[in-house]
């Protein structure tokens, strides 16, 4: 037996046969030709042909892999109109007087290395459009068939990465898993796991030729493919799989239910995600919205000071694809455990206890500014919240509202549109537990973020593994500020939400829900495991003594 891993994109286990899918190989003659005009006529005569196919493979990308796929072919057709694209192709053919097929060769190339050098890690994996745009366009130009993979038996897909025609060619009746060497979480390997929901690992550097129509299991909880596995392996993990499955098609049934208990309280159960590509989860596990959208990866995801439009664009995909539901960005959170080079921040002797979140932003006004600017521009695109992390004090949040109003004011003096945004902040210190009454007072709503608020409570830092054995994740310190914050809320008329790892403790649901907790963000994963208990719950029958925090 031979194992390997990788990053894993999405749970579960695939039992079955390996397939390799390999990258076509083209012969492209580079010899000069006489007639320019012939080859020009060649390559546009392709062009036309290759957007009709990308217009039919979006249709049927539609009917068998969903919105996400079939909106890359649309965005292919507009590519294949790029004038800049075109032009790079003609004048190879006009001033280098190359065939039709070595400027599409070349041009593509270029147009894919463009991408490839970009920050953003969403224009990085569009190269990959690029590619298989080229190779559509060699097919056509060299009169190759351009059929789909010929099988007959359920396989588990390995390939270096898959293009978007190929991923759309493939017949995902016969299709259990994925495994890619490249790809990343906005590859389009990524984008049909998680719409198809199939076990996937990018990344896995070990994939060999010789794996190719071998038996393996692909586990993609623990990020591994195990070829020719034992027997053993083969049994515990049949088991394992079966379990999943069954569990989750009960769970599937719960989508489009409402989060309601027996005797009719209903409650919000909203996802917490960390990038765009996060969006199809919230849609495939049925959340009402986002609760938290940790904004910080469009810092740690680009070697320089995001731009204002970088962020506006990233805000925009997420609110669009997810409108009328609402999602509440997080603004920056960096500092502690996530910190950036080109940021130069100080070092620290205590990090966590430092400057960071919402205390870089109110002490570097400019990149606060552009983050406000691009989120209150967003806010045109769909139903937008926007919460500020770490605050401690009144004087915080005036101090961040302050600097939002002038940023709209600047906006609406631009004549830009801007729609409607509850305005929040998270509790996640005690200091902020401790003064919600006066914090009420000056926001929409309060989310409380239980991770640190039971660092800063119990003053066990989050990171160190050492401390598990003192840690207590149901300390009743935290329980008890997470209800004096619920309280505090609701006597000022604002409603309060969960959106640490806390909200998705299903022991202490009924808990939260007798506090009167009106939303619970957790990870996508969790919304209908929660929707279950939710529904099983009667809050008219009394409460067991273990189920409220002492006074
Ligand atoms: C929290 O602290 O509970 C929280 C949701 O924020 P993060 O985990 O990103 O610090
Ligand atoms: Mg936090």
């Amino acid at each position: 037996m031979k194992a390997a891993t990788g990053v894993k994109v999405v749970n579960g286990i695939a039992i079955g046969r390996i397939r390799i899918c390999r990258a076509p190989s083209y012969d492209v003659d580079d010899s000069s030709v006489a007639d320019t005009a012939a080859e020009l006529a060649r390559f546009e005569q392709a062009r036309i042909r290759v957007r009709d196919q990308q217009r039919l493979l979006r249709e049927r990308a539609l009917q068998n892999a969903g919105e996400d796929s079939a909106a890359i072919f649309e965005a292919h057709e507009l590519m294949l109109d790029d004038e800049d694209l075109i032009d790079a192709c003609k004048e190879i053919i006009l001033s280098q007087r190359h065939t039709a097929e070595y400027a599409v060769r070349e041009g593509f190339d270029d147009a894919a290395q463009m991408f490839r050098d970009m920050d953003d890690p969403y224009f990085q994996a569009r190269s990959a459009d690029v590619v298989d745009l080229k190779n559509a366009m060699l097919d056509e130009l060299l009169g190759r068939g351009t059929d789909k993979m010929q099988e007959t038996e359920p396989f588990i897909l390995v390939a270096e990465d898959l293009t978007p025609s190929e991923t759309v060619k493939l017949d995902k009746s016969l299709l259990l898993g994925l495994v890619t060497r490249e790809g990343s979480s906005s590859s389009h390997t990524a984008i049909l796991a998680r719409s198809l929901n199939l076990p996937t690992l990018i990344q896995c550097r070990d994939i060999a030729d010789e794996w190719d129509g071998k038996f393996a299991i692909l586990d993609g909880c623990n990020s591994c493919i195990y070829i020719e596995p034992t027997k053993d392996l083969i049994d515990s993990l049949t088991a394992r799989r079966n379990k999943d499955l069954k569990e989750a098609a009960l769970l599937r049934q719960l989508r489009g239910e409402p989060n309601i208990t027996l005797d009719g309280h209903a409650v919000r159960v909203f996802a917490n995600i960390s990038e765009p590509a996060d969006v199809s989860a919230v849609q495939t596990n049925d959340a009402e919205g986002v609760g938290l959208f940790r904004s910080e990866f469009v810092y740690l995801n680009s070697k320089t000071d995001p731009t204002e439009e970088e962020q506006f664009e990233a805000y925009k995909r997420v609110l669009e694809a997810l409108a009328p539901r609402q999602v509440i960005i997080r603004t920056c959170d960096i500092g502690a455990d996530k910190t950036v080079d080109y940021m130069k921040l100080d070092k620290e002797e205590n990090p966590a206890l430092g400057l960071r979140a919402i205390r870089i932003c109110l002490t570097r006004r400019d990149f606060f500014r552009r983050q406000l600017r691009a989120l209150l521009r967003a806010s045109a695109c769909g139903n937008l919240g926007i919460m500020f992390p770490m605050i401690i004090s009144v004087r915080e949040v005036r101090e961040c509202r302050k600097i939002l109003e002038e940023c709209r004011r600047e906006l609406e003096g631009e004549g830009v549109k801007m729609g409607p945004v509850e305005v929040g902040i998270m509790i996640e210190t005690p200091a902020a537990a401790l003064c919600a009454d006066e914090l009420a007072e000056e926001a929409d709503f309060f989310s409380i973020g239980t991770n640190d608020l039971t660092q800063y409570t119990c003053a066990i830092d989050r990171q160190n593994a050492k401390l598990e054995p003192f840690s207590d994740t149901h300390h009743p310190a935290v329980l008890r500020l997470i209800r004096m914050t619920i309280e505090a809320g609701h006597r000022h008329n604002i409603w309060v939400g969960i959106c640490g790892e806390l909200g998705a403790d299903l022991s202490l649901t009924e808990m939260f829900l007798r506090m009167g907790v009106d939303e619970l963000s957790v990870n996508p994963k969790s919304v209908l495991p929660l929707r279950r208990i939710i529904r099983s719950l009667d809050l008219s029958r009394p409460a067991g003594q273990a189920l409220m925090p002492e006074e």
